[in-house]
């Protein structure tokens, strides 16, 4: 049997950053007009600090503004949301991304609500989501968005496919299947309690899980030939007392199945940044009425 094809998120989200950069300097060249993505970390968790460094440094290399401000743990929520209001009403930032989880005083919610829709990169406010619903166009969450632009890259036209999206989560899973359903997919969201997840999950044309347990789905779970989307990002123990990261497919089993599969670490996860600045850089466009340059 031929094994599955890898899908290379990291080559893939290089080229698209690249891409962001060359429309970032045409922007600056037409319009005079360079995007700003503001980045809010409240207090010292070292992961967040990690994404937090990197999307700043993504940022800058993609020629655009980059805003970090970084809070106390024990900042209120009144606080945060003075700093989102001021940001909301600040010229030269087009997007903001309060990086989470908040400390445990602070309603994320809330937060997210605070954030005015035409500068929420992360698409995670009502508004975005009610676009995305509606089939409107709005900001797209970042890790779904990556998703689909690999699948598209891969398969062209997903009209008609079976889709089967593991994980109904605010951030993955729904916004992955409505994005899915708007390119035409017959799709079926599975979760905790879906009766006969095997099943369901062999049934499928694209598979994408999202569920954050290591190597829950075996290769037997995927039908042959299908398109395997790998979103999990699980550390484990590995050799000689170190950590590594596996996804939330078994990825030897699945390949030696699947017609194409996402690696982890570098299928999805370097998507997620890419996909946050072309985020900003739609999101400065569509303020100022300018047309966006990339399509999903
Ligand atoms: P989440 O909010 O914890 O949601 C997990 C989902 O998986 C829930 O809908 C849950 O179902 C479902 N689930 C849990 N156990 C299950 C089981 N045994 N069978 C079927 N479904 C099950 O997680 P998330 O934020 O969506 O993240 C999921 C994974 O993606 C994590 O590993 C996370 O680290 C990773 N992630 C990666 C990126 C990236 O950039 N690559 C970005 C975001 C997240 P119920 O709703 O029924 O509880």
């Amino acid at each position: 049997m031929t094994e599955a094809a890898l899908i290379d998120g990291k080559a893939f989200a290089a080229n698209l950053r690249a891409e962001v950069g060359r429309q970032a300097a045409v922007l600056a060249e037409s319009h005079d007009v360079v995007p700003g993505l503001a980045a809010v970390l409240v207090g010292e968790d070292p992961a967040s600090e990690v994404y937090v460094r990197n999307k700043g440094k993504a940022t800058r290399e993609a020629g655009m503004n980059s805003f970090e401000h970084r809070l106390p743990a024990s900042t209120s929520q009144a606080e945060l949301l003075d700093l989102v209001a001021a940001l909301n009403a600040d010229e030269k930032v087009d997007g903001i991304l309060v990086q989470l989880p908040l400390p445990g005083q602070i309603d994320s919610g809330a937060v997210i609500d605070a954030i005015d829709p035409a500068k929420d990169v992360d698409g995670f406010h009502p508004v975005n989501m009610g676009r995305l619903v509606n089939g409107a166009p709005g900001l797209v969450p970042c890790t779904p968005l990556g998703c689909l632009l690999m699948l598209k890259d891969r398969l062209g036209d997903l009209s008609g496919k079976n889709a089967v999206v593991v994980g109904r989560s605010n951030i993955v899973g729904k916004p992955m299947a409505l994005l899915l359903l708007r390119e035409s997919c017959t799709v079926t969201v599975a979760h905790s309690r879906t009766r006969d997840l095997a099943a369901v999950c062999r049934d499928a044309d694209i598979l994408v899980v999202a569920v954050g347990r290591p190597a829950m789905v075996p290769g037997d779970w995927v039908g042959p030939g299908a398109t395997v989307i790998d979103v999990g990002i699980n550390r484990v123990a590995g050799e000689g007392g170190k950590t590594r990261l596996v996804g939330d497919v078994a990825f030897e089993e699945a390949r030696a199945v699947a017609g194409a599969i996402t690696p982890v670490p570098g299928g999805v996860g370097p998507m997620t940044i890419a996909c946050l600045l072309r985020n900003t850089l739609h999101a400065a466009c569509l303020r100022r009425g300018i047309a966006v340059p990339l399509a999903d």
